[in-house]
């Protein structure tokens, strides 16, 4: 066991360095540094392979995987590791780093290429990705669907055919909930965050200030800002998240700050004698997405949680929001609005921005469709849910920074995140009171979530958190059911 954790230390050396230079990456580096970075993770990413694929390092693993004397949680441990290096090792070592390297300029190529809204930029590389993603998919295996074995990277066990039925159901039963919001003849508009200039010092300062005051621990943490914000952890005392300021924009850089304190919350909040056993992380996607949207929707929405506070953000931006009151501010934010770009879309009409990832991807996998196609597609499906021509290509298939990092099978994640949290949701107003936590004691609902979930780290899978957590497995009917609730009220629907 010993030579296992040896083993582990050195993984989880150079793991730490590859996340420092991804964050450093995307934050700070000057572009001209692109070359010796590439080169850095090159030389990191091929030492880790080495680790990973060595042959006694596997025979250990396998030999203490039934050990009597192995305790449970190092069964967990092992069986994660193994699971990693059984995958690494079907990957041949040049095609490995070669594929690192591609992914390092294949983000300035995106950039690049969303800045002249020009797709024609991307597909060669695009391409490349998406050669090396379908080589995955055999080494991988799956039984079903060859998008399997990229879905189950994210959400272990997630398929094709739960996704199917999921979205179908989600588009069965809220179309014509947004139908109705649409012929309500009520228009909400965002224009409290819009009308005027908002100085990104103090939007900075109050980002800063709300974070801390959701729970996140600046002693083991920071918060930067990046074109696109993100979070990751380098280990749960070192927890790294951006969030990104416009002149013109309120409601961005506050529900984005919230969004990823969610995601840090719970890597902040893994129980430390985790540390150092490969599970001190989050466990999965879903259940990080879960977190992230249920802080940035159900809390950072919520009237409750916004009336002690608001006067607060008024000192901040006293002339735009001299004459706005906290409700309004508030039904602003639970505004329904069909628009082009996922990030800034409204919960109701988010699960249509993946919908349409999903079927692309799928169709991608499928071998349905070229490469060259997917602008044309995406633009029709965007018509055809949500009724929206796409001006240009930055406004369309070139808005997410995932394609160019290589995550396909990741969006789906977040509208079973968001689900998740519905879920979650359902069993916390039984056990909390919701009214009291939500404006004066957000710290209940932290350690409500440490306890359920966050201290589990990758202990726990997702299904075993939900089961245990909720009483029942994965049920989506509580998101459907949360979402009617919800905007019937804002948009003052009858029954
Ligand atoms: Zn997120």
């Amino acid at each position: 066991m010993k030579y296992i954790y040896e083993q582990i230390q050195l993984i989880t050396q150079y793991r730490y360095l590859l996340t420092l230079i991804q964050w450093d990456m995307e934050t700070e580096m000057p572009p001209a540094a692109q070359d010796q970075t590439a080169s850095a993770v090159s030389f990191v990413s091929e030492k880790m392979y080495d680790v990973m694929t060595n042959d006694a390092f596997i025979s250990e693993l396998e030999k203490y995987e039934t050990a009597e004397e192995t305790s449970q949680i190092e069964r967990k441990m092992i069986e994660e590791l193994l699971l990693d290096v059984r995958k690494m090792n079907r990957i041949p070592k040049d095609e490995y780093v070669e594929y690192q390297e591609l992914l390092n300029y294949a983000h300035a190529i995106w950039v690049k290429a969303k800045a002249e809204a020009d797709f024609a930029q991307f597909e060669p590389t695009l391409t490349k990705i998406i050669q090396y993603q379908k080589k995955l998919i055999e080494y991988y295996g799956y039984e079903a669907h060859p998008y399997d074995a990229l879905l189950n990277e994210y959400e272990r066990g997630l398929t094709v055919k739960k996704l199917d039925q999921l979205f179908s159901l989600l588009k069965e039963r809220l179309l014509p909930l947004l139908k109705r919001i649409q012929t309500s003849g009520i228009t909400i508009t965002g224009d409290c965050f819009t009308t005027g200039v908002y100085s990104i010092e103090q939007q900075k300062e109050f980002c800063t200030w709300i974070a801390a005051y959701l729970g996140f621990d600046y002693d083991a943490g920071v918060l930067k800002e990046s074109a696109h914000p993100f979070s990751m952890s380098l280990n749960k005392k070192n927890v790294r998240m951006t969030t990104h300021y416009h002149e013109n924009n309120l409601e961005s850089s506050i529900s984005s700050t919230i969004h990823e304190t969610g995601h840090s919350l719970y890597e902040q909040g893994v129980a430390d004698f985790l540390v150092g056993t490969f599970l001190d992380e989050g466990t999965s996607l879903g259940i990080h997405e879960s977190q992230s949207r249920f802080y940035e929707n159900i809390v950072g929405k919520d009237i409750r949680f916004w009336e002690p506070i608001f006067p607060k953000l008024q000192a901040h931006f006293p002339d735009q929001l001299e004459n706005i009151s906290c409700t309004e501010f508030v039904q602003s934010m639970n505004r329904v609005q069909a628009g082009p770009i996922r990030i800034e879309a409204d919960e109701l009409t988010y699960p249509f921005h993946v919908m349409i990832r999903y079927e692309i991807e799928k169709m991608l996998f499928e071998e349905k469709i070229t490469v060259s196609e997917i602008p044309n597609i995406w633009n029709k499906l965007y018509k055809e849910y949500l009724g929206l021509d796409i001006e240009n290509d930055a406004k369309g298939v070139l808005q997410d920074v995932h394609w160019s990092m290589g995550s396909f099978g990741y969006f789906p994640t977040y509208v079973i995140g968001s689900a998740y949290a519905s879920q979650f949701t359902h069993i916390m107003e039984r056990d909390i009171d919701m009214d009291e936590a939500l404006s004066s004691d957000l710290k209940q609902i932290l350690d409500y979530l440490r306890e359920h979930v966050h201290q589990y780290g990758k202990s726990k899978t997702a299904d075993e958190i939900i089961r245990e957590f909720t009483g029942e497995l994965f049920n989506p009917e509580y998101y459907i059911a949360y979402l009617y609730e919800k905007f019937s009220k804002v948009y003052q629907l009858s029954e």
